[in-house]
């Protein structure tokens, strides 16, 4: 199957009961039994498995080509199940500009238990080499980062710790699997907050994991059933029906993504501007080799440094509305160093390069007419 047609079939069967087309919204805990321990259609306890939940986790797993997906409460849950892999004492390297809320994650809850984090760029082999030790269990990336759109080579990273008892793992939140596949490029685990793209339309919190094997599958699905962090039914259901519009969507998000980058390339208040397509873009080499398209995440700051001028554009944006997330048919607008990453120290914020004027912009599905214009009229406020 390819891609289009996995999105709307991968995974997934007509309901046998009455040969409904959609999978039903299984609002259900606990499943009877024959006898005891005999489960009559493999279901036991919601926690477990429930046939909605299993209808988009067998979906997740057939659009990103992994052998198991799981669904989870939130993004976060499902990057908590990974870390869980882990024991006190192992060493995980992460991308240094990294969503803020796994950056929180992997600091104040996990460092506690005596996991160590170190944060690198990924920009080449020696540097990721100097810092793997025979603690390092776990490789953590972010492609597309947030905000930055730097890119990490994942078939780099992946040949480089091949053969060790490393675990590749990447959050493919801003790309999706229509536009970058990591589990093809030999990452192990791929990751989603499935409230951004999968999901598509603001309306659900979501988290995913896709394994690229059972084995791994079945780890990862164990410490999802004992820890309980799930998706429940409805939810999984809004997340399904996302998924099929996905191609269509992150079709229209890259192609009107473009169209802002490349307005906001020749504005005469825009100092600089983060988007992989562009070929000012300094990874555009990488971008191309490793992605089919490049979605609709765009940031940029201004000519004048300051963090006033990118208040009022956000104050008088219309189309666009002045929000944090990211991935919906609608465009949203964000400060990150007041919003999103605002609990990524200030001083780490400088080293990376989100100053206080720089814009995240999420590219909706819109006519891309009105995005700009409605751009070109907050620009205008600024005096
Ligand atoms: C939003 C986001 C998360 C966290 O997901 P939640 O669904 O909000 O818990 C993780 N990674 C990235 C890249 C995100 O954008």
């Amino acid at each position: 199957m390819k891609f289009n047609t996995k999105v709307i079939h991968g995974g997934q069967h007509h309901e046998p009961a009455t040969g409904a087309v959609n999978v039903p919204v299984f609002l259900t805990s606990t499943f009877a039994q024959k006898s005891p321990g005999q489960l009559l259609s493999g279901y036991e306890y919601s926690r477990g498995a429930n046939p909605t939940r299993q209808a988009l986790e067998d979906s997740l797993a057939s659009i990103e080509n992994g052998a198991r997906g799981l669904a989870f409460g939130s993004g976060l849950a499902a990057i908590d199940c990974v870390l869980k892999l882990l024991s006190p004492g192992d060493e995980v390297i992460a991308v240094d500009d990294l969503y803020g809320g796994s950056y929180r994650m992997f600091t104040r809850l996990f460092e506690k238990y005596q996991l160590k984090f170190t944060f690198i760029g990924f920009d080449n082999v020696e540097e990721l080499e100097s810092v793997i030790t025979d603690k390092t269990k776990l490789i953590w990336l972010e492609t597309p980062t947030n905000p930055l759109m730097k890119l990490v080579d994942i078939k780099m990273v992946a040949d480089t710790v091949k053969g060790k008892d490393i675990l590749v793992a990447v959050d493919n939140t801003f790309a999706t699997p229509y536009i970058q596949k990591p589990l093809d490029l030999g990452a192990d685990i791929v990751m989603h907050s499935a409230t951004k793209y999968l999901g598509g339309h603001s309306d659900v919190i979501a988290g995913a994991l896709i394994a690229k094997d059972a084995e791994l599958g079945e780890k990862l699905h164990f410490i999802q059933f004992a820890s309980g962090g799930i998706l429940g039914p409805h939810d999984s259901y809004l997340v399904l029906r996302g998924i099929k519009t996905l191609a269509l969507r992150m079709q229209r998000h890259s192609d009107n993504g473009f169209e802002v980058a490349k307005y906001l390339e020749n504005h005469s208040l825009v100092e600089k501007i983060y988007y992989p397509r562009l070929s000012s873009h300094p990874q555009y080499d990488l971008a191309t080799r490793q992605m089919t398209e490049f979605g609709g995440m765009v940031s940029f700051t201004f000519k004048s440094g300051k963090k006033e001028d990118a208040i009022k554009f956000l104050e008088n944006i219309k189309v666009f509305t002045l929000a944090e997330s990211l991935g919906g048919v609608e465009s949203l607008a964000n400060l990150p160093a007041m919003m999103t990453h605002a609990s990524i120290p200030e001083d780490k914020r400088a080293v990376l390069g989100i100053t206080d004027d720089l814009v995240r912009l999420s590219v909706g599905i819109e006519d891309a007419e009105d995005l700009i214009a409605d751009l070109e009229q907050a620009f205008n406020t600024i005096n």
